[in-house]
């Protein structure tokens, strides 16, 4: 099964992805985790992408369509996929539509981890501590925020009107949110 993971930064996206790789076998997509790799490694992408992403902007649709493609496309990972910070716009999701398509797949299930401003800071203030994200500061939390809001509103407005859309409170603890998360999935 396919499933989709929305939710601001620090909304615990990536624990509950791992959590579902272990659980079905799957492969996750983190698009930050794919962006940031590419910085380390200094690669052309890289060097494109280090401002922005620095800045709490997002990293164009294009760039990030062209990176996922593969992975999607891969036999190995067919109906495996625990995406993870994608899509994250409308274009991208119309993207994931067809890619999905064009390889006979369909998205399971589409979960949104909700979770407050605040209690997003203070989150991602402790994981940057734990992690060294380098774009992890406060400014750039703020900014990574808005964004989401500004620009996830209308991909959350295509997907929640389908019946495998679930909302889930992001505040709650880690191994609540599992539970609701497992509950769609044993039915
Ligand atoms: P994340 O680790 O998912 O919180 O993403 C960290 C940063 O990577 C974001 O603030 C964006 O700059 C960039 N990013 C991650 N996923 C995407 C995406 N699907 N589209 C555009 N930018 C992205």
């Amino acid at each position: 099964m396919n499933i989709i993971l929305f939710g601001p930064p620090g909304a615990g996206k990536g624990t509950q992805a791992r959590y579902l790789v272990k659980k079905l076998n799957g492969f996750q997509i983190s698009t930050g985790d794919i962006l940031r790799d590419e910085i380390k490694k200094d690669t052309e992408i890289g060097k494109k992408i280090v401002n922005n992403m620095n800045d709490g902007k997002f990293v164009s649709d294009e760039i990030v369509n062209d990176l996922i493609r593969d992975i999607i496309n891969d036999p190995q990972k067919k109906n495996r996929l625990i995406f993870d910070g994608y899509p994250r716009s409308l274009s991208q999701a119309k993207n994931l539509d067809s890619l999905l398509e064009n390889s006979n797949q369909e998205i399971g299930l589409i979960f949104l981890l909700n979770v407050s401003k605040d209690t997003i800071i203070r989150r991602i203030k402790k994981r940057k501590i734990e992690e060294k994200r380098s774009d992890d500061n406060l400014e750039t939390i703020i900014k990574r925020y808005d964004t989401y809001i500004k620009t996830t509103k209308p991909v959350l407005d295509f997907y929640s009107k389908n019946s495998n859309f679930h909302e889930i409170d992001g505040a709650l603890e880690i191994d609540q949110i599992t539970n609701k998360i497992n509950n769609f999935i044993n039915v």
